[in-house]
């Protein structure tokens, strides 16, 4: 039997033909990156090839590295196989990986997600016959409302503490999520603050997008200035002591895993709006319809009922199954908590099959 052009071993994705790995979580000498959040951009490795955009998050990250970027699209050969970066959607930079050989090809996503967030590249429908797809939200109780309506539930919650002489708190991962907040809320309402992390990293992109102004919340800011304004933090500052400072303050959360009631609950956070940066449901299988793909490899949060599923719909579709040791994707926020109730709450869930899923899962917030 031939070997299969990308395998999963204990260094990640690999293509033997090429000697190249694929967002690789342990150090090699060659690895193509599909974007920059720390579970796909690792360090270590001797050389780095990802898109132009992903370059400056990457440095920012992972200081001097040789590193390349690459366009939308452009084919880049080694060792007789070709390669291209295609857009994901998911955040600034983010890619999919196409990788052709000797006729066949196979698609990487990372991570992705299908609707046009006014910020990343949009995705793109690239066909293959073999499709790597990460399934973060691979049940049927994730169903996203379209972003427009979200924006405008979080600018009218925004608004409407104002009024009530309160501060805006507003949770979002560093990396992609608080960029996408940026640059869709309403500055007419008042002044937007940042985090530290939030200020870092949307200062690296600023070159790439445009964002409104952002003031840092400093050791000399005063309370009362911030005072019916908006904060954006990334979910760690929870809790912290950093916090104090917005107090009057209401909290919120915007991340798919808000869809879970339970999860925002737990979390003590007072609002949650469900704005991912991941496939909701219909999302998957309509990507994994438009590749033409007869074959379908499962990464990230629910591999097992996902890949079942399609198995039902005659795919030939298989969770990945690494040799010789566990895979370790997911350090996004979102990817953790999903990842997590997956584990908890799986049990409670019945087969995606018509039914739905049960208990937490099926109560998606509207
Ligand atoms: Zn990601
Ligand atoms: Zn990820």
């Amino acid at each position: 039997m031939k070997k299969p052009l990308l395998q999963f071993t204990d260094r990640g994705i690999y293509c033997a033909a090429a000697n190249v790995y694929l967002d690789p979580w342990k150090p090699v000498d060659k690895a193509i990156i599909s974007h920059g959040h720390a579970d796909h951009s690792r360090w270590g490795h001797k050389q780095y090839i990802t898109h132009h955009r992903n370059v400056p998050i990457v440095k920012h990250r992972l200081g001097d590295i040789s590193i390349t970027g690459k366009e939308w699209g452009e084919t880049f050969t080694i060792n007789g196989v070709k390669f291209s970066l295609h857009p994901a959607g998911h955040i600034i930079g983010s890619s999919q990986i196409r990788v052709e050989h000797k006729g066949e090809v196979w698609v990487f996503t990372g991570d992705y997600k299908l609707e046009d967030d006014g910020l990343a590249t949009p995705y793109e429908t690239v066909k293959c016959h073999t499709f790597i797809t990460e399934c973060t939200f691979g049940l049927p109780a994730f169903l996203w409302e379209p972003q427009e309506q979200v924006i405008n539930a979080i600018n009218e919650w925004w608004a409407s503490n104002k009024a009530n002489g309160q501060t805006s708190v507003l949770f979002g991962y560093s990396l992609g999520k608080a960029q996408r907040l940026l640059r869709h809320l309403d500055p007419s309402i008042g002044k937007i603050y940042t985090h530290g992390a939030v200020e870092n990293m949307t200062n690296v992109l600023r070159p790439l997008a445009d964002f409104p102004e952002t003031e840092l919340i400093a050791r000399d800011t005063k309370k009362e200035d911030i005072r019916g304004n908006i904060v954006i933090a990334p979910p760690s500052a929870h809790g912290s002591t950093w916090i104090r400072k917005m107090v009057p303050f209401v909290t919120a959360s915007a991340s798919g895993w808000m869809a879970f009631r339970g999860a925002r609950r737990r979390r003590a956070i007072d609002k949650g709006f469900v704005l991912s940066d991941h496939c909701d449901w219909p999302g998957l299988l309509e990507a994994i319809r438009s590749t033409g793909a007869e074959k379908v490899i499962c990464t990230h949060g629910y591999t097992e009922i996902f890949s079942k599923y399609l198995q039902e719909l005659g795919y030939d579709a298989s969770p990945l199954a690494p040799k010789g040791g566990t895979v370790q994707l997911g350090e996004e926020e979102e990817e953790i908590i999903a990842q997590t109730l997956a584990k908890d709450e799986t049990t409670q869930l019945p087969s995606p099959v018509g039914r739905g899923a049960g208990g937490e899962g099926k109560e998606v917030n509207t």
